[in-house]
């Protein structure tokens, strides 16, 4: 018997895939093959499921930790709301933030990012009455951007020769784009700096400033919020709720506290996972959706690794940064507090948005590159019903994992007092910065707690804490191998490694890989079916 997400399973010996860990990407793949009538068996290592999308409690509150907003949703045709009602059977329900999804502050001005392409581009237009022609023709890029990358996706499931044949003429008007960095296209736009600091506001949001991060990168989470933000109605958790049940109802099981500690090669083909306790179980197809560092370094043997040349594959690629977030609790409504549903960015007004990055990894006693304030109770309208008299507030700033890397190997909660206190540092700027936003709020909080780079490494399992997977710059986007399909037979990837960050893009990621397990055309097939999905 073994612990399941809900209660106790026996767990066979054989499945027909196995997927491991349970984060956006694997959940899709688990819906989408157990509705195609496979038998799953999703393995998480963590005490909870989702990945990213867990939620935790303490002390009588529950915060998000990988959701704070997603677009798309209420668009009945857009693919990420057709993917979610097919993989929830229309279950998971969002609620819309309203017109302003984003603020961006720069020292004492702010400028709001509001719903709809035409309202966005009026709104910048009344903060920047001269940049017109920019803010139109920066609009157009962001479209021709994401509208390039239809063949990159298609040729992540092309068979390899098919690929090898059509794939570079067919990624190549993408790469006008994936090519460039941020910074790059938008200075042939405009030499407006405030301007650019601003359309580059929500950076963080992929984790590269602009002159670091692909062009590409940028337009798609531009583009995705378009249509405003939204949040779960009910939180993140019940992205895994709303999911399970499909995943059961063919036979498969999402199995907690299950850490895989290596994956099963037998004659250059995957055919199984030992878990850390040393049980095997089988099946005919093996998923990672543990990010793709963590499954070529930690869960495949060394002498599998130098045979398919994945070492290489590694050295092409880069981590993301790495970040601190200060969950905390308050004492009162959200409607007592008057929390708005608007997320905050703030920045510092004296450089642009590199020269912050690198004077603070240099000395991170310097001002906060970004500090993005989230307010997910405001945003739920179930959350008064649930945790009622009580709101919670997420404040995210990077951290790079180097100023807590002395504490790896410590064990999580006694990592002792020089580690608390450097928390409690940097803990009480990041009030701080809430306070100048919000002076309300003094005196109306609870508690607090910080996590660091350990944290995200302790329970996602990413080395170096990451926040995003791998970085996004556009040597990225030129990495063939970053696909489902591994060059070992019956081992494929998910998840945001596979595509891009974020919660839209990791669920794509389930249907290119349950395209290349199935060689059926999932995505046709999940448009389709459009309102009758019960
Ligand atoms: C702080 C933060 C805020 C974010 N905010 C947003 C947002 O507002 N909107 C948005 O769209 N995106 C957001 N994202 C990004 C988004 O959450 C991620 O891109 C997405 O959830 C990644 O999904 P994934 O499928 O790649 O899996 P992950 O969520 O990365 O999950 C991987 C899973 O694998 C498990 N695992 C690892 N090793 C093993 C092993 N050996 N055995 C078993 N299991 C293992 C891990 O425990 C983990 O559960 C945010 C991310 C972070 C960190």
């Amino acid at each position: 018997m073994i612990q399941s997400y809900k209660q106790k399973h026996e767990i066979s010996d054989h499945y027909d895939t196995i997927i491991i860990g349970s984060g956006m990407g694997s959940l899709t793949t688990g819906a989408i093959l157990s509705k195609e009538g496979q038998k799953v068996l999703i393995l998480e290592r963590h005490y909870t499921p989702g990945g990213f999308t867990h939620v935790f409690k303490r002390r009588g509150y529950e915060w998000d930790v990988g959701i704070h907003y997603i677009g798309e949703v209420q668009r009945p045709n857009s693919i990420i709301k057709k993917l979610f009602d097919y993989i929830t059977d229309k279950e998971l329900q969002w609620a819309d933030m309203g017109d302003v999804y984003d603020r961006i502050i720069i020292g004492d001005q702010s400028y709001d990012l509001v719903k709809g392409v035409q309202n966005f581009k009026d709104k910048i237009l009344e903060y920047f009455p001269q940049e017109e022609e920019a803010i139109s023709k920066y609009v157009e890029m962001v479209f021709e951007a994401t509208k390039s990358s239809k063949n990159f996706y298609l040729d992540k499931v092309l068979p390899s020769l098919a690929q090898k044949f059509s794939g570079s003429i067919m990624r190549k008007p993408f790469y006008k784009f994936s090519d460039k960095t941020t910074d790059e296209v938008l200075r042939k736009l405009t030499n407006n700096e405030t301007l650019i600091k601003v359309l580059t506001g929500q950076y963080g949001d992929y984790g590269m400033p602009p002159k670091k991060s692909s062009f590409f990168m940028h337009a798609s989470v531009v583009r995705h919020y378009f249509s405003g933000g939204n949040f779960p109605i009910g939180g993140s958790s019940r992205i895994v709720e709303t999911i399970e049940p499909i995943i059961t109802k063919s036979g498969g099981t999402i199995v907690i506290s299950a850490e895989v500690d290596s994956i099963i090669i037998e004659d250059d083909v995957a055919k199984g996972v030992k878990m850390k306790d040393g049980r095997k179980i089988f099946a005919e197809n093996i998923v990672s959706g543990a990010g793709l560092m963590t499954t070529y370094e930690k869960l495949l043997p060394s002498e599998v690794v130098a045979k398919f040349g994945l070492k290489e594959q590694l050295q092409k690629v880069n981590r993301s940064v790495s970040h601190a977030c200060l969950y905390i609790g308050l004492n009162g409504s959200p409607a007592d507090l008057n929390l708005p549903k608007t997320n905050l960015w703030i920045y510092p007004d004296d450089a642009d948005h590199d020269t912050c990055v690198e004077r603070y990894i240099a000395d991170i006693n310097e001002a906060f590159p970004v500090v993005y304030i989230s307010f997910p109770s405001a945003k739920d309208p179930d959350w008064s019903n649930r945790y009622p008299g009580k709101s919670t507030i997420d404040i995210i700033t990077l951290i790079p994992f180097d100023e807590f890397a002395e504490w790896t190997g410590t064990r999580w909660k006694h990592r002792g007092p020089e580690y608390e206190s450097k928390k409690e540092k940097i803990s009480q700027r990041l009030l701080e910065e809430l306070f100048t936003q919000l002076p309300h709020l003094k005196g109306k909080i609870d508690c607090y707690e910080l996590s660091t780079p350990l944290t995200t490494e302790h329970f996602i399992n990413y080395e170096k804490g990451e926040i995003y997977g791998l970085d996004h710059s556009p040597q990225r986007f030129r990495q063939k191998f970053l696909k489902p399909k591994t060059p070992i037979k019956n081992l494929y990837l998910t998840g945001q490694d596979i595509v891009t960050a974020g919660i839209g893009a990791a669920l794509f990621s389930g249907v290119l890989t349950t395209t290349s397990i199935t060689r059926k055309n999932i995505l046709n097939k999940i448009m389709k079916q459009g309102n009758n999905l019960i």
